[in-house]
């Protein structure tokens, strides 16, 4: 597995987040991620981050001023992963 190729597959991760991939680029990247840990890793923050983000913007609350209704367990889980990702 050439690393090179992590490069190109990480911003088709963040890509994915985006857009719809091509149906080629999605299965190469699929198998790309079922061999690569490292990517695969990248995608799962990638994922927890749109997930936060969505909840910092819910409809109606585009400011994100409902962040301090959130469950003070949940945003103490969120600043843990967050801090972990670096
Ligand atoms: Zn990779």
């Amino acid at each position: 597995m050439p690393m090179r190729s992590c490069k190109v597959f990480s911003r088709l991760v963040s890509e994915s987040m985006d857009r719809e991939l091509a149906p080629q680029q999605r299965s190469a990247l699929r198998v790309h991620l079922e061999k690569c840990a490292g990517c695969a890793e990248f995608e799962s923050q990638l994922k927890l981050l749109s997930e936060i983000s969505a909840m910092f913007t819910r409809p109606g609350d585009p400011h994100g001023c409902m962040t301090a209704a959130l469950p003070e367990d949940a945003r103490a889980r969120i600043k843990a992963k967050l801090k972990s990702l670096g």
